[in-house]
Order: C-alpha cells, then structure tokens, then sequence
C-alpha cells in the first residue's frame, strides 16, 4: 500500500533496465513501488552489450557491483563509431567497458529488486491513464486475467522506445528519422577466419562480428540503401542474406539464438515530466545504439530520478524537485542523440566518409581528442545545473579514499544507503553547525582524504575539498575549499533546495 491509502506510492511501468533500477532506487529511499510489466517472463533477449564506467560506479554507490563484475568481462578499450577509445586508470575506479549482455543485466537487478521488497507485477501492460489532482488511475491489460487498475500519486513509463505512457500522456517525441537498417543476431560462425578483426567496412554496408561467449557471435550488418518498416519481423533468413551482401559470405552462420533489427532513428520526449507521469530510459529517448549508450543512460535517468521521486512522495521535498529531473537528464539524453548521429555519420559507406574517418582516426592519437570522446560516452563530465562554481558542484564525486574513525573507506560506500551525505572533511565544527536542521535526511560523515587532489572529469585534477555535500545519486550539489558563513550560507541554500527545508526544534 501506498502512504495515501493509494495501491502504491509509485508504479513503474517496464521491468527492463531503467525500470528496475528506478523501482530499486526508489525502495532504498522508503517509496512503495509496484513494477507493471507486459510481458509474462523476462524475454533473456541478449540486447545490449556493455556498461560504461559511470553506470559501473552507480552500481558500486548501491553496493552492488562485484555481482555484475563477477558476469561481465571487463574491454581494454573502447570504440566511437568503431574508432578505438583509450581509457585512463587514474579517472575513475572503472576505467573499462564491462562487456556483459543486457539480459544478465535485467537479471541481477530484478534479484536485487526483489530483495529490496519491490512488487513486479508480469503479464500487466499500461493501457490507460487518468490524472487528478492527487493521484494517477492505470488501466492494465492482463491477459486471461482480464483488466485491472491500479492507483499511484506517480506513475513513471519505462516502457520502451514505443512506450504506451509516452503516448497516452500526449508528450511529444521530436527526432530525426531512420536513414540505414542493422539486423543483428547471436549466431554460431564456423567459417570465420580466425583473423578477423571486429568491424569491416564495404562498399554496401558494414559488418561486425563479435565473440560474446565460447562458441557464439553476436554478428551484426548495415545497410544504407533501405529503411526497413519498422513492424516488419527481422528473420535469421534476412539476416544470412544481408551478411552475403555486405560480406560475400555467411561464414556458416547457423543456430541463431536471436535476431532483431535496429535503425539510427533519433528522437527525444520533449517532457520527461508531465504532472503525475514522467518518462525515464527508452522511453524518453532513442538513438543509434553505437558506442553503447542507452541502457547506461537509462540506469543514470533512473538514479537521477529516484530519490528525488521517493522525497516527494514522503513529503521530505517540495513537488517543484520533480522539475530539477527534466532539466538535468534531458540536455544529457540531447547529447548522446547528437553524438550517435555523428557516429552514424562516420559509419556510412562511400569514398566521402572513409576520408573522414580517417582524418577523424589520425586526431583521435591525440589524448586530449581521446579524453573527449572518452569522457562523452562514459558520461563520467556530465554535469547538472546545480548552480556554484566550485569545479566540483554538479559534478560526480570520484570514489576517494577517506580516514574516518572506524578505518579506511571510500567515498561511495557512503552512499550505499541512497541518502544524501554531507561529507567534512577538515573538521572544526562549522560544516555541522549550518547543517543543523537537516541531519534526519542527511548523514554528516567526518572524515580525512587519503588523497591531495581528485580526479574531476572534465576539469582534471582538483584539490581535495574542505566539505561536499553528495546526493544520493553521487553528484556533489555543494563544494568547499574553507568553510565560512558565504559557503555555510549557501551549504544551507543548498540543503534547502534539495532535501526541503531546515526541521525546527
Ligand atoms: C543492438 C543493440 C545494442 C545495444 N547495445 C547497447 C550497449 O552496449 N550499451 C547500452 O547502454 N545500450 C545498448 N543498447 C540500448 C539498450 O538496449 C536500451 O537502451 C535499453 O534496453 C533501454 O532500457 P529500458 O529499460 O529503458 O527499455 P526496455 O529495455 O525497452 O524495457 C522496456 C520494458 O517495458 C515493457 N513494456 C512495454 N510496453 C509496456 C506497457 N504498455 N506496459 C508495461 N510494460 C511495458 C517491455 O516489455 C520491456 O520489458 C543497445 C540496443 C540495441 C538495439
């Protein structure tokens, strides 16, 4: 039950990536959620590849990250529009892509989920909404069982590109459409040489081949000269004759274990909030998944999310919080658009663009091009407008270590809890005057840094600070290098403005 007599606080539509990790995020901070999910089981479909290493520290904040470390396989590299990428050990604890399949991704967060004490609910699809001032109705279609309702103050679709909250709530989904068709498939391929390397471009198309597991390829083709309708099946037969066009050969390919296709389409929801729904992952923005980036960003968009959702709900913060979750993520969803566009760009055939990635490889030597591109598809610069400007405010706060009086730790175990922390890390007693009144929501943490500077991408190296105070989702919405009453001034403006106002008495 809800807090307000309703059937629950929050209800998720879509038990994919975004939905588990938002019901997950807004269990730990105390909401009642109810995940709704069309399908009866989870499909196992392999889908997505990899996470970058903001969503492995993400995982590693909650505590849970050895689960995935321990299914993935952590890449020496990675790749913008199939260019290598280095990645730099001293910039994050996670300097990898961990190469795991989103379907082992689904499954660790629902196990997690589950523990946490959230409700999933399959075989339940979103077919209606009905808003008032209070609370939001949901019609769910559930198979033989007939319909149902369910009654939440929010309901947030994390339902897919197609997804049905998106549409029933008349939010807009601007974009670009598709230009290209990619069918992709986990297949056997006993004829590939052993030399293969990776991605081939041809004058039809291109075409990857990658070894998932012992045995198996995930092998995927482009073709520039056709956009597929999107309701039409992608077959293993369509995907056999596309690999002998742009390959002149199969490579044998048999036992698929499953096709689909995918497109560079690019649109974004222009309201990621409206009312009592809000739209996070897929649902609020698709893209050519090059370079990786959509499961990442709809896990980012759930932690952005859920505390913010789960102190509204409990009445900790004011409603206007939920805005701050539209100016943040959607200039981020904006970019990642932007530069799958320009990966799609440098991915099309012809004697134009093999000049252009060459040019664009010879910079690409260059760290300063490789720290970039680096820093964009790994999201570790992003920055929200948080106001400050000390260079870490906004900013994700690095996993440094800490002396505290119980030993050595690090900065995001800290953050298992999901609770704001106010981290002092020069003592002397002003950082915990000013946050006084808010010590229920906001855990204050003495402590010293291990460490002179830490590492602030974009910036670089940045002196280790007096006091930060961290949301829960591990970005800094305070920074100070001596407090004094401007900073303990605006440290108090800042705990206003995220976690509500000063309790009395
Ligand atoms: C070929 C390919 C490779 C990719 N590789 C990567 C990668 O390496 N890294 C990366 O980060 N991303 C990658 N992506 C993108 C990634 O797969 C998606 O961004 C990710 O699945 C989005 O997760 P989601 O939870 O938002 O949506 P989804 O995974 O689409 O989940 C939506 C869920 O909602 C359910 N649903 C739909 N309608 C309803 C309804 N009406 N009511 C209730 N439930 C409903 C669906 O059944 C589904 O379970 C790739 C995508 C493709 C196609």
């Amino acid at each position: 039950m809800g807090h307000t007599g309703t059937d629950a606080d929050v209800i998720v539509a879509g038990a994919g990536p975004t939905g588990l990790m938002l019901a997950c995020e807004l269990r730990l901070a105390g909401a009642d959620v109810v995940v709704v999910e069309r399908l009866a089981e989870r499909t196992g479909e392999s889908r997505a590849g990899g996470i970058h290493s903001r969503t492995l520290e993400v995982l590693d904040q909650r505590g849970i990250l050895d689960r995935f470390l321990a299914e993935g396989e952590p890449q020496p590299v990675g790749h913008f529009s199939g260019l290598y990428l280095e990645f730099d050990e001293s910039e994050s604890r996670h300097p990898y892509p961990l190469m795991i399949l989103q379907s082992a991704v689904e499954r660790l967060l629902e196990e997690w989920a589950l523990e946490l004490g959230v409700r999933i609910r399959r075989s339940a699809a979103v077919s209606g909404i009905h808003q008032d001032a209070e609370t939001v109705t949901v019609a769910l279609e559930t198979g033989g069982e007939g319909g149902a309702r369910l009654r939440a103050r929010y309901l947030v679709g994390c339902d897919g590109g197609r997804s049905t909250v998106r549409k029933l709530a008349g939010i807009g989904f601007p974009g670009t459409e598709a230009t290209m068709t990619a069918l992709i498939g986990d297949v056997e391929l006993p004829d590939l040489p052993e030399d293969y390397v990776w991605v081939r471009r041809t004058p039809g198309g291109d075409y990857s081949a990658i070894a998932f597991e012992p045995g198996w390829y995930r092998v995927i083709t482009s073709e520039y000269d056709r956009v597929a309708d999107r309701d039409e099946p992608a077959t293993f037969e369509q995907l056999r004759e596309s690999l002998i066009r742009v390959a002149g050969t199969d490579f044998g390919m048999r036992a698929p274990r499953w096709v689909s296709r995918f497109n560079d389409a690019a649109r974004q929801a222009a309201e990621y909030r409206r009312g009592r729904v809000l739209l996070a992952g897929d649902a609020a923005h698709i893209h050519f998944p090059a370079g990786g980036q959509g499961l990442n960003m709809g896990v980012q968009d759930a932690v952005n999310l859920g505390w913010k959702l789960a102190s509204v709900v409990a009445g900790r913060a004011p409603e206007e919080l939920l805005d701050s979750y539209h100016a943040e993520r959607h200039p981020v969803g904006e970019r990642v658009l932007h530069n799958t566009r320009a990966q799609a760009a440098l991915a099309r055939p012809g004697a134009a663009t093999d000049a252009l990635r060459e040019v664009f490889g010879s910079l690409m030597v260059f760290d300063d091009v490789n720290r970039v591109l680096r820093h964009m598809l790994t999201a570790l610069d992003v920055r929200y407008p948080v106001g400050g400007d000390h260079p870490m405010e906004g900013r994700r706060v690095f996993d440094a270590d800490l002396k505290t009086d119980g030993g050595v730790t690090g900065v995001y175990p800290l953050l298992h809890a999901g609770r704001p922390v106010l981290l002092d890390l020069r003592g002397g007693g002003e950082v915990a005057a000013a946050a006084e009144g808010w010590t229920d929501r906001v855990d204050l943490v003495e402590a010293r840094s291990e460490d002179a500077s830490w590492p602030v991408p974009p910036v670089g190296e940045v002196p280790a600070p007096a006091a930060l105070l961290i949301r829960p989702d591990g970005h800094v919405a305070w920074a100070a290098d001596s407090v004094g009453a401007e900073r303990a001034a605006a440290l108090r403006t800042a705990l206003t403005t995220w976690f509500g106002p000063a309790r009395r008495g």
